[in-house]
């Protein structure tokens, strides 16, 4: 599915086989999950990928060939840092999700939305054995990213999870699990997802702007909704963070100083680090993480990114070629 121009829809195309380069391997795809990251590209909020372009970088493949890393049939991930220079001040300073020269699968280089693809296969992770193809292809960002969003909340007791998406159903388990009290934030009045939240652990769920009804230690705000970083503000208390983990929001209306005074700590989260990967990959089946999913046939990748615009999935939509 090829991306020609922002604000138009995927097109359906029959393209050449991709051939692997020294380094990189050759993989059928097995099952690409759809990130919000994705909805941006086609919506032109991020403005400069590659075009014409295959997107998706939450991709679970089965090693054809190529590279050395991987034996034939192995099952690996392939996620959004794609390739980092590795002697930038970034780099050196294990800091590689800031890389100056980062490429990124699915925006500068050729995804998962598709049936073959290829990959630098030092960027690509084992697959852990307890998830299935379609299960797995969420991890590889809503999970990944979002494990890299809780580790920066810090060591917060009770967390705000604003967005209950593909991202936060993830780490919602996670934060669960390691003891912490989870307060998902919603769109007014959205009871299935609020449900979908406590079913998953979360101590409390309603309206995002609005706020729970005590304060909160750190808010992780997923949605791309500038307004929450004020409310989510007013909903930690004195030294707590609010911690933005998407790749783009729309515009932070102005606020009073006195909302971000008392140590109050605003920060986003770009990309992720191998490192984050091996971490988070380990630590998901031992959770154990249950990735909900909806899956949609390759050639209807616009009707699933049409159901994650509208806010319409529960849990994360996964394409299968
Ligand atoms: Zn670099
Ligand atoms: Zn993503």
């Amino acid at each position: 599915m090829v991306l020609d121009a922002a604000r138009e829809p995927l097109r359906l195309a029959e393209l050449p086989d991709p051939a692997p380069e020294p380094g990189q391997v050759l993989l059928r795809v097995l099952a690409c999950g759809v990130c919000r990251t994705d909805l941006h590209i086609v919506d032109g909020d991020l403005t400069e990928p590659k075009l014409p372009l295959v997107p998706g970088h939450q991709i679970v493949g089965e090693v054809l060939r190529g590279g050395s890393r991987f034996e034939p049939g192995a099952r690996v991930g392939v996620p959004w840092l794609g390739w980092t220079c590795g002697e930038c001040r970034y780099c050196l300073a294990e800091r590689e999700n800031l890389c100056d020269r980062a490429r990124f699968t699915g925006y500068d280089l050729d995804g998962g939305y598709a049936e073959l693809v290829v990959a630098d296969e030092r960027f690509c992770f084992r697959v852990p054995d307890a998830y299935a193809d379609e299960q797995a292809a969420p991890l590889l960002c809503a999970g990944l990213i979002g494990y890299r969003s809780l580790r920066l909340a810090g060591d917060a007791e009770s967390i705000g999870l604003y967005g209950f998406g593909a991202s936060a159903h993830i780490v919602c388990q996670v934060a669960v699990a390691q003891g912490r009290r989870v307060f998902a934030g919603t769109r007014v009045g959205d009871d299935e997802t609020q449900e979908f939240a406590r079913s998953l652990g979360a101590v409390w769920a309603g309206d995002a702007l609005a706020g729970p009804p005590e304060e909160l230690d750190a808010v992780i705000v997923f949605a791309p909704v500038g307004d929450l970083v004020p409310a989510a503000l007013r909903h930690v208390r004195k030294g707590g963070a609010v911690v933005c983990a998407g790749i783009h929001m729309s515009d932070i209306p102005s606020f009073p100083y006195e909302l971000l005074w008392g140590e109050r700590v605003i920060r986003s989260v770009a990309n992720l680090t191998r490192a984050d990967g091996g971490e988070f990959l380990a630590l998901a089946p031992t959770v154990p993480v249950r990735t909900e999913v909806e899956t949609f046939p390759l050639e209807q990748a616009n009707e699933a990114l049409d159901r994650l615009r509208a806010g319409a999935l529960r849990g994360a939509a996964v394409l299968v070629p």
